[in-house]
């Protein structure tokens, strides 16, 4: 886990939650085959909003965050993403999918392409943009991520923390509204964690709206402006991060962060 203490500084100047809605989510259920492991979710995202998600293994945070890009299909209620109501309509999953980045906790970059290929590939063909400019972006992005000489390389050259924050450059490469990130540093070694944070804390102080799945509970507090709590397919509770680390309301928050704090 992070050490908050040696965080450095964060600029809010451009960190301000907007009354505009960015994610609604009413009476929502999911069911794989009978498992039920989503159950009735409500959920308003504003705007500029950091959200930081923890909770158990097996919760239902993995399948609450791919159901808001429709890497999961719901059974009942309504996800509206940016005014785009998620259904079987493919032309609103499009949508939906090119406004809202995802970063996963494996990286997911193809690993027989360069990294600015990984970068470049859904901008030329999804969103039809020319080489030159999805180039110019790609670097824009790698300088971002602090990594623009690793540009020509392959993933399996590059470290872990390395290869993380390429897969970060590369989803703002679409110029997504939303980033979702699923346990972006679990799968990573302890001295690489600290430079994915890192990147992350500068896209929120860049202003822009956040969803984290994370147990880095200094990120959490740090720049989270709301920490979710889920278990057994259910929001348990959810505070601005002071109130939810020092007065947890509920047992089983209280029994899940003495086992991780
Ligand atoms: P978390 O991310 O909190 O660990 P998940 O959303 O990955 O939780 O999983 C929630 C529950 O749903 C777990 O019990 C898991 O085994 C189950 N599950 C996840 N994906 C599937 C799937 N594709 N089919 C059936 N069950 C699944
Ligand atoms: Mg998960």
């Amino acid at each position: 886990m992070s050490d908050p203490s040696n965080a450095r500084d964060i600029d809010r100047s451009r960190m301000a939650v907007r009354d505009e809605v960015a994610i609604r989510i009413i009476g929502m259920n999911k069911w794989y085959g009978s498992f039920h492991v989503l159950r009735d979710i409500d959920l308003t995202v504003h705007v500029g909003e950091r959200i930081v998600v923890c909770g158990p293994s097996g919760s239902g945070k993995s399948t609450l965050i791919r159901c808001i890009n429709r890497l999961e299909e719901h059974q009942s209620g309504s996800i509206v993403v940016d005014g785009i109501e998620l259904s079987s309509d493919l032309k609103n999953i499009d949508k939906v999918r090119s406004e809202v980045g995802m970063v996963f906790q494996h990286f997911n970059l193809f690993p027989h392409l360069t990294i600015l290929e990984n970068c470049t590939l859904a901008p030329i063909w999804v969103r039809k943009v020319s080489q030159k400019e999805a180039v110019e972006t790609a670097m824009h992005f790698l300088e971002k991520v602090r990594i623009p000489e690793q540009a020509l390389k392959y993933p399996g050259q590059l470290s872990g923390g390395q290869q993380q924050r390429v897969a970060i450059a590369r989803a703002l490469c679409m110029r997504p509204k939303i980033m979702l990130f699923d346990e972006p540093t679990s799968a990573l070694d302890p001295e690489m964690i600290k430079e994915v944070l890192d990147t992350m804390i500068a896209l929120a102080e860049d202003g822009m709206t956040m969803i984290c799945v994370t147990h880095e509970m200094g990120f959490a507090r740090q720049v989270a402006n709301r920490v979710i709590f889920m278990d057994q397919g259910q929001i348990v509770e959810q505070n601005v991060p002071e109130a939810f680390f020092n007065s947890p309301q509920s047992e089983r928050t209280r029994l899940f962060l003495s086992q991780i704090l």
